[in-house]
């Protein structure tokens, strides 16, 4: 819990129900790495660390080209992320559980369609 960011209080009430216990140092030990992340952390630094491997470009593992930051292959339209792989697969599931489920989805953009050319 302590790893996790949670005050000295917290850990207290909810371990021991007793604000005034002496386990924490029997039972709270800090590794090197504990520390240092902590800085980063406070620093700002571990944020801007991880905003940049996330600006890093995604090699495609199908046909090896480089993609900026995207959620498919720009070559040759593989999904890349996690996220799109999800996405897919929840349109996949929703078709095969409900097959009008496509027909209702181009119903609906039909009739906004029609509303926009509507409002011209
Ligand atoms: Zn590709």
């Amino acid at each position: 819990m302590a790893r996790d960011g949670y005050q000295e209080c917290v850990i207290k009430e909810i371990a021991w129900a007793n604000q005034n216990t002496n386990m924490m140092k029997i039972y709270l030990k800090l590794g090197k790495d504990d520390v240092y992340n902590e800085f980063l952390d406070k620093s700002g630094i571990k944020k801007k660390l991880d905003a940049a491997r996330q600006n890093i470009p995604i090699q495609c593992p199908y046909c090896f080209a480089m993609n900026p930051i995207a959620q498919h292959c720009h070559m040759c339209g593989i999904d890349l992320t996690e996220q799109a792989r999800n996405y897919k697969e929840n349109w996949k599931n929703a078709v095969v559980h409900n097959p009008d489920f496509m027909i209702d989805r181009l119903t609906e953009i039909k009739k906004g369609m029609a509303q926009v050319q509507v409002g011209k």
